[in-house]
């Protein structure tokens, strides 16, 4: 069957499934995108909050390759560095990585927005409000809950964390499964902007405010505001499950976060009015059923503390569109040599995202730990092709997998921490000699 003649069906019209859709309707696919929602177009959803999200090179550049960077530039605030806030208000900014690096504040509604537009541009058929309840693996049949079908030659499952897909697979053999929740959970606040539609806070920055064993994040928004995430135990010391009264939240504001409060007139309400979130990592395999392919965080929903989720989800994109050129769009063998490829890769920044957590809410603001980063960055400076702190090859080297990325990181972790022991290393560190580092660098590679 030619391409032209091939029906693909996409489940989610979230941000992977459309990014997918529109490389498909470019290959010549006949494409039909079902969504669970109302378009976003029209009606608003999470009732009209700006929810934004960090868009790092990875994601860029399935973009770039789909024609939509210039419309997606308008859309973006670029955050160079991370603005640490301690308890007595005092700014700390780190760079996250060289001069012109930085990660991109974007809001999801807008993004998503503009690949929907996007996709009905290339005759991608969207059906919203169109709830798929079941689905026949071999035979290529949706079933929707108000009891219509839909045949494709393929499906891909781009619906999410919580898959409706994915759980019909879970009910086949040999499908491997786990989800693992964190006991943190999120709610979303908000800064609004000043009486001149300003920003309250350095505009290029993604601003956190670390506590040791919780945080309080902001990434801007266009309109002025920025979008705070508070990460927080459901139970026990400091929890949400304490936050139960107006005057907890505002003592508990006035006491960890002072200068945040002076800036959130509407905290009480938005407590109120925004859901306590939970935070999951998604792990199976396969990802492939009869006609049926997994991608996003329908295969691998990880926690967002890398910002790397939706990042991941449009390489899937790209890495399925390579494949299918690869393999002159042979579905089955694309299918295999896709999840075969990406299962490692998904695996290690779903790690690293865990990982990560202990590092924004706690280490941002250790003294060791600061160091290392400096020199870190020194190295990063002195050898820029051999050593490259790993925040920096996650995030801005697209050229390279996330696998190596996260082996990499463990040996340089390990180099680092002999570094850090030798005498007089932390007093001298800016006079030192690091071809020493290098040499061993490279003898483990
Ligand atoms: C608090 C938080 C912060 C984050 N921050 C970042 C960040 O900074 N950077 C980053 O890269 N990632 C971030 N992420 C992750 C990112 O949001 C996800 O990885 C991304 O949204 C995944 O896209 P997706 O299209 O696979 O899934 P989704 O965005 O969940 O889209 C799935 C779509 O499928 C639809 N759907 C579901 N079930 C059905 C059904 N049965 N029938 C039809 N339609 C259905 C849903 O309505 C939805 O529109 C964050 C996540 C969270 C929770």
């Amino acid at each position: 069957m030619s391409v032209k003649e091939t029906t693909v069906a996409i489940v989610g019209g979230g941000l992977v499934g459309s990014v997918m859709a529109c490389y498909l309707a470019r290959r010549g696919y006949r494409v039909s995108l079902f969504e669970r929602r109302p378009d976003p177009r029209i009606s608003m959803i999470d009732g009209g909050r700006s929810i934004n999200l960090a868009l790092s090179n990875r994601g860029w550049k399935p973009l770039e390759e789909l024609g939509l960077a210039d419309e997606v530039e308008k859309l973006v605030i670029p955050m160079r560095g991370r603005m640490m806030h301690n308890e007595e208000g005092a700014l700390t900014f780190q760079p996250y990585g060289r001069e012109g690096e930085a990660i991109n504040s974007v809001s999801r509604g807008g993004l998503n927005q503009l690949l929907l537009t996007k996709a009905e541009s290339l005759g991608i058929s969207l059906g919203f409000e169109s709830t798929v309840a079941d689905v026949d693996f071999e035979k290529g049949i949706l079933l929707f809950a108000d009891g219509s079908f839909f045949t494709a030659d393929i499906i891909l499952g781009a619906d999410g964390a919580y898959s409706m897909l994915r759980y019909q697979m879970q009910r086949t053999e040999r499908f491997n499964y786990s989800q693992y929740f964190i006991e943190y959970g999120y709610k979303e606040l908000a800064i609004p902007a000043d009486k001149e539609g300003k920003h309250r806070l350095e505009i290029n920055a993604l601003h956190i405010w670390p506590r040791g064993k919780f945080m309080l994040i902001a990434l801007p928004n266009l309109d002025g505001s920025f979008t705070c995430t508070l990460f927080l135990p459901f139970e026990g010391d400091c929890s949400f499950e304490q936050l139960c009264s107006h005057e907890a939240i505002t003592s508990f504001f006035r006491e960890y976060f002072p200068d945040a409060l002076e800036v959130m007139p509407e905290l009480k309400e938005d407590f109120d009015d925004n859901p306590t979130s939970s935070l999951v990592t998604i792990r199976c395999f396969p990802w492939s059923r009869g006609k049926v392919l997994l991608i996003g965080d329908a295969s691998h929903g990880i926690v967002p503390f890398y910002g790397q989720g939706m990042n991941s989800g449009f390489e899937d994109c790209r890495v399925l569109n390579e494949l299918l050129e690869k393999h002159n769009d042979d579905w089955q063998k694309v299918m295999h040599a896709f999840q075969e490829q990406r299962k490692p890769d998904t695996e290690a920044i779903a790690d690293l995202a865990l990982a990560n957590f202990r590092e924004m809410r706690d280490l941002v603001a250790d003294d060791d730990f600061l160091l290392r980063k400096k020199i870190e960055a020194r190295l990063y400076e002195l050898y820029p092709d051999k050593w490259i702190p790993l925040y920096s090859m996650v995030t801005f080297r697209e050229d390279m997998r996330y696998s190596v990325a996260k082996r990499r990181g463990e040996i340089q972790q390990e180099i680092m921490d002999k570094v850090m022991k030798q005498e007089g290393f932390r007093e001298n560190w800016e006079s030192a000699d690091f071809s020493w580092v290098i040499n061993e660098l490279a003898g483990r590679q």
